[in-house]
């Protein structure tokens, strides 16, 4: 016999308390609409985990707009620009004066942090450190997520609409029928060696830099702890990597007649992370629709990922509003076109920037001529480097 279950009912189940599920959480809150998140991971891992760093503009206001926390303004930096770095000569792209808007630097850690006291603040339910998720009877009208709460409960959430928001590793897209969904995949032939080191900025923005020796990006954490990555075979073992030995990396990788140098300090955190792009279509099955990295996801290079999380939350909400409040389910049924029109704008950018900033391995002269010639004309040309300002800081909502 089974054990028993503690069944728990409310209006959205959601599983997944990343930086999506707790925006949806919480916007749905707002409108008086009951959910429950459900979270492998604790609070401490998550905040832990270093993952995004640039928000669109449209990213913050919904996170100071909506309630959440006002700390990105205050906390985070501005960045009215950025720099592409082609063979050691730098170009900055003006983001403000091209197309009027800026990105902030927020670490993902704050945003995570900011939304999860948000919920706690106003009393959500966020069940953290759960195990055995499982999502079942998508296309009733009664789904359901099974899972082993923290104490050990065994626990049924009966939901109207269940929402994957779960992360690239997640279940719920895998619950849809293969037949389903359309798996659009992916995989690129080199990864990102990422690093965090105690040192002060090099630059006051970004730095993306194609270098004879492959990328580099120059990004920042705080004013002591900086964020950077090169280019590196996906198989590569960071245990080959002393601090040394990265720093000398960076350095020739940044290298130029301008004499740039970072600023060296030690390193206390090493990954590799390997490229792909991955979107599931439709976001929708039955009664669950998937958001944010659960339905798609982007290489790091245009830094998309989180933001593009917001903008599904941002079409999926008022849709979920209109369905409990006047059962009007129009935005509802638009809601996977809507969200994967923007989606695939962002994949095209994030594989865009991603193959013009890397040298592919075996890559002959031809392909390095044309690739420098691209780099021209975004460099040289004002509408050029307009195209890649607005679709870095974030196309106008719709
Ligand atoms: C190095 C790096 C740099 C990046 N830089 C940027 C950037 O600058 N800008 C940007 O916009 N994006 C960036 N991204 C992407 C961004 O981090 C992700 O797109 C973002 O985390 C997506 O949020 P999410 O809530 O959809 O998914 P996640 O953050 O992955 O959250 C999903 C949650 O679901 C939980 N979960 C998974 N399976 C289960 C289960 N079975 N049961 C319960 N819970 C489960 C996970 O533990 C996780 O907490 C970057 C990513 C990386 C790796």
């Amino acid at each position: 016999m089974s054990a028993q279950r503690t069944i728990i009912t409310t209006q959205v189940g959601i599983v997944g308390g990343g930086p999506a599920g707790l925006m949806l959480a919480h916007l749905l809150g707002r409108a008086g609409i009951d959910s429950i998140v459900v979270e492998k991971r604790d609070k401490d891992t998550i905040h832990a985990t270093h993952r995004a760093g640039i928000l669109e503009a449209a990213t913050v206001r919904m996170l100071t707009e909506s309630g959440v926390d006002g700390r990105v303004l205050t906390e985070g930096h501005e960045h009215e620009g950025t720099v592409l770095r082609f063979q050691g000569e730098s170009h900055r792209i003006d983001f403000q004066d091209l197309v009027g808007h800026s990105v902030w630097l927020y670490p993902q850690n704050e945003v995570f942090r900011d939304l999860a006291a948000a919920r706690e603040r106003d009393g959500g339910d966020v069940r953290w450190s759960v195990t055995d998720t499982e999502v079942v009877d998508l296309t009733s009208d009664r789904p359901k997520i099974r899972f082993t709460d923290a104490d050990g409960t065994l626990v049924e959430v009966q939901c109207e609409i269940l929402v994957g928001a779960d992360g690239s590793q997640g279940i719920c897209k895998w619950a849809i029928p293969q037949e389903e969904r359309i798996d659009n995949f992916i995989q690129y032939p080199f990864a990102w060696f990422g690093i965090l080191a105690e040192a002060p900025p090099s630059a006051p923005e970004l730095i993306y830099s194609n270098s004879e020796h492959g990328f580099a990006l120059i990004s920042s954490r705080s004013e002591s702890v900086q964020r950077m990555y090169f280019q590196c075979d996906p198989d590569e073992d960071v245990d080959d990597w002393d601090d040394e030995r990265i720093w000398a990396e960076l350095q020739r990788r940044v290298e130029g007649p301008d004499g740039l140098r970072l600023k060296e300090g030690p390193i206390f955190d090493k990954t590799v992370l390997k490229f792909r792009s991955y979107v599931c279509e439709p976001l929708r099955y039955g009664n669950l629709f998937l958001v944010g990295d659960a339905g798609h996801t982007v290489p790091p290079t245009g830094a998309k990922g989180l933001n593009l999380a917001f903008c599904d939350v941002r079409a999926l909400a008022p849709g979920l509003i209109e369905h409990f409040t006047t059962g009007d389910d129009s935005a509802l049924a638009g809601y996977s076109a809507k969200a994967l029109e923007r989606v695939w704008k962002a994949q095209n950018f994030s594989y865009w920037v991603t193959n013009l900033m890397h040298t592919q391995p075996d890559e002959d002269p031809f392909h390095q001529k044309r690739r420098l010639g691209e780099f021209k004309a975004i460099t040289t040309s004002a509408r050029g480097a307009a195209y890649f300002a607005e679709s870095y800081t974030g196309w106008p909502e719709d």
